[in-house]
Formats: C-alpha cells, sequence, structure tokens
C-alpha cells in the first residue's frame, strides 16, 4: 500500500521528536545527573515510543499480527517507563511488577483475538490498558505537585495527561458500542493517526518536563526552608509562617500560641560528650517533638539549641496543655549515648495571640514567649511559663 508524503513528513517529524526526546532525557540522567532514574525511565518510554512509531508504521505494509502487537506492546510499555518514571521522580515505591503483570494479562488477551476483527478488539484492549496506566500517572502526577504547589497548579500539570487518559477512555467506551467489523479493514490513509501519535509525544514530554521542574522546585524550597541538621523549618521559613498566623489573627482574630523551647545546660552535653554528641542530642530532641505534635503544628529550630513550635487556632490552656506533654515526653526517652543515658531537658517559654493577649505583631509575641523563657530558666529550668500582660494581676504561672 502507499504511504503519502504527508505521512511521511509526520512519521519522520514522530521519530526525531521522540529520537531527541531520548538523547536529551538520557543526557540529563547519566551526564547532568538531574533526577538520575526518572530521566533514565523517561529515555526509555520515548525510546520505546520512537520503535513504536515505526512499527506503527510497518503494520500498514504488512498488516500481520507480530506488527499490530508489536506496535501496541511497545507503546504500552512507554506508558508503563513513564508512570515508572514518575514514580522515581517524587520518590513513590515502585509499581513495575504490578505493571509488567497487567501488560502480561494484556499479552495473553490480545493473542486470543480473532483475526478477522483485531482492529476491534486490539483497539479496544489497547485503549482499555492506555487509560489505566495513563490515568495512574496523572493521579501521582496531580497529587505529588499538590503537596508542593496550590492546587490550581497542581491541576495544570496534570491536565495533559488527564486529557489524554480521558481520550483513551472515551475512545474505548465509543468502540465498546460500535458494532464489531467482520471483515478486515482496509487501511486508507493514516494521517489522522500519525497526528494523533504525534500530538501525544509532545504533551508527553511536554508534562515530563514540567514535573521534572515540579520537582525540582519543590527540592529547592525544601532546601532553603529547612535546617540541615535537624530537617525541622529553618529560621527564615518560620518567620514567614508566623507572618501567616499573625496575618489570620489580625485578620480573622484567630488565636494561636508560640512555643519557645531552649535546651537546658546543652553546653554541658558539647562540652562532655563532644560535639557530635550534641548534634545527635539535637536530632533526638527534633524528632521527638515533631513526632507529637499535630500535622496543622509547625516545628522549627529557631537558633543553636532553640526550637519555635506555632500553634494555630490555640488558645492558653491547650498551648499549656501542648506544653506540659511535650516536657513529659523529653523525660520519657532519654537519649542512649553508648554507655551513657542522657537525660534531656527543656525550658519552654509561652506566648499566646488571642483573647487574653491580642498581640500587636508577631515580633511584639516572640519577644513575650522569650521573656517567658527567660522566667523559666530563672525559675530552675525544664518548666514552662506562659507570658502574661502587665494589665493583668502581674501574676505568671510556672508549672514544673
Ligand atoms: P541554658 O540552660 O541556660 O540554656 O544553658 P545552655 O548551656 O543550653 O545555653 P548556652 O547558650 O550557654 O549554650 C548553648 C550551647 O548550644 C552552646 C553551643 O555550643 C550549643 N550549640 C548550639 N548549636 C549547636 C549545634 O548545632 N550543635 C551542637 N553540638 N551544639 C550546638
Ligand atoms: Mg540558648
Ligand atoms: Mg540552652
Amino acid at each position: 500500500m502507499s504511504v503519502s508524503s504527508t505521512e511521511q513528513q509526520l512519521l519522520v517529524f514522530i521519530m526525531l521528536l521522540t529520537g531527541v526526546s531520548t538523547i536529551a532525557w538520557l543526557i540529563l540522567s547519566r551526564l547532568m545527573r538531574i533526577a538520575p532514574v526518572a530521566s533514565l525511565r523517561f529515555s526509555a518510554a520515548n525510546m520505546l515510543l520512537f520503535v513504536g512509531v515505526a512499527m506503527l508504521f510497518l503494520r500498514q505494509v504488512d498488516s500481520s499480527l507480530l506488527f499490530w502487537l508489536g506496535a501496541d506492546l511497545l507503546a504500552l510499555l512507554a506508558f508503563v517507563a513513564l508512570k515508572a518514571g514518575f514514580l522515581a521522580l517524587f520518590k513513590h515505591p515502585s509499581a513495575i511488577k504490578t505493571d509488567l503483570g497487567l501488560l502480561l494479562l494484556w499479552s495473553i488477551l490480545a493473542l486470543q483475538v480473532p483475526d478477522n476483527a483485531k482492529e476491534h478488539w486490539l483497539g479496544l484492549l489497547f485503549s482499555a490498558f492506555a487509560f489505566i496506566s495513563l490515568a495512574s500517572s496523572t493521579t501521582i502526577l496531580y497529587q505529588a505537585s499538590a503537596n508542593s504547589f496550590k492546587k490550581r497548579y497542581a491541576a495544570a500539570v496534570a491536565a495533559p495527561l488527564a486529557g489524554i487518559s480521558l481520550l483513551f477512555l472515551l475512545r474505548f467506551l465509543t468502540s465498546l458500542f460500535i458494532e464489531q467489523q467482520d471483515t478486515p479493514v482496509v487501511h486508507q490513509g493514516k494521517s489522522e493517526l500519525y497526528w494523533a501519535y504525534l500530538v501525544f509525544v509532545l504533551l508527553v514530554n511536554i508534562t515530563i518536563f514540567s514535573s521534572t521542574l515540579v520537582r525540582l522546585v519543590a527540592k529547592i524550597r525544601h532546601l532553603a526552608d529547612r535546617d540541615q541538621l535537624t530537617g525541622l523549618y529553618n529560621r527564615f521559613a518560620l518567620n514567614r509562617k508566623l507572618m501567616q498566623l499573625q496575618h489570620l489573627h489580625m485578620r480573622h482574630q484567630q488565636p494561636y500560641a508560640i512555643l519557645l523551647f531552649d535546651l537546658d545546660h546543652f553546653k554541658r552535653i558539647n562540652d562532655r560528650f563532644g560535639h557530635l554528641a550534641g548534634d545527635k542530642a539535637l536530632k533526638h530532641a527534633a524528632n521527638l517533638l515533631s513526632s507529637n505534635i499535630r500535622s496543622e503544628d509547625v516545628l522549627g529550630r529557631f537558633g543553636g539549641e532553640e526550637f519555635l513550635l506555632l500553634l494555630p487556632m490555640t488558645e492558653r490552656p491547650m498551648a499549656e496543655q501542648v506544653a506540659a506533654k511535650l516536657l513529659a515526653v523529653l523525660h520519657q526517652h532519654p537519649l542512649q549515648l553508648n554507655d551513657n543515658t542522657l537525660q534531656l531537658t527543656s525550658s519552654i517559654g509561652i506566648a499566646v495571640a488571642g483573647l487574653e493577649n491580642p498581640a500587636a505583631s508577631s515580633e511584639v509575641l516572640l519577644q513575650q514567649a522569650d521573656q517567658a523563657l527567660y522566667q523559666a530558666k530563672d525559675n530552675g529550668r525544664d518548666q514552662i511559663n506562659t507570658y502574661t500582660a502587665p494589665t493583668d494581676t502581674g501574676l505568671k504561672t510556672t508549672i514544673s
């Protein structure tokens, strides 16, 4: 059969696009070491699409089952590689065994297809598998992007892939309700198919590119916001979160509390056990505190051996309860350093922006927490102290 010059041009263009993308993702993976595992899988997906389109062309010349199955199988393998790439990019566990198992099932079913209606049945099977595979990639991509960006941006990143998945679903549903053909289809022009393939390859590569950007930006943000030693928020990020809470407090009268921790006699730990042991103790305290707070609370390292905990929607009694609980947690989990058991304690200064004490600014609230902390140290350490506005009776509460 003859192949028109438009088809030939489209074919060359698709092969160029997939070929260049294969090499580009390979360079990113091997030479530049940017998301190496994911990029290698994206390169493999493009290579499979490259060979897949060659098979697609060959099945116009020779419509034996080998080329029918070959072209479909390669495209489906490309979808599996694509999903494996997204999983690696966003540090999710691999699902390759399940996906290859599904593909094996697809191959078994595809081999049962009667020869006189293979276009109908293979189209149906292909669309079903393509939808399942691409829809699950879309979900992974959307959820991972929504973790770091606003939902509407995550939706924009996942939209092209979602669109393609829906098209496959539509194709599946329409061919399900269209009468099965009894006679083999005579192939005329296939330029629509090549156009579809071209748009598909373009959209897939745009999606891969934007998802890699999402990952890189999320990583940069994470590095900029985190303290290297403990992995908690750093002071820069804490200030930003504090401003957000203060904004809600001023605008909607939402209360919030801040707890300033300062580990007691920490210098002694360094002096007695060395700086590395001091670092271990800081990580130990950070882990204990972070694993005993609510997900909406914000914990960060404020300075050397000082931590700041921000509690949204929290008034004084609850803030004091949280602080007492965290002091107890430190007591219950001493650090084991070789043969030594190290009991960490902390003093905690609390300030609450709420009904009792409407805060003028986050700086003022921090000063109040610092003042309360100083008082807790003065009172003998290993205790909490809540700032009380001077208009009150002037008494400050101390709980040991
Ligand atoms: P206090 O009970 O009055 O708070 O006594 P302290 O010894 O904890 O307070 P001080 O401010 O005198 O000492 C803080 C110590 O924390 C000194 C500093 O070496 C140590 N420190 C600060 N950052 C780090 C760190 O990243 N690693 C280690 N190992 N030690 C640190
Ligand atoms: Mg200190
Ligand atoms: Mg200290």
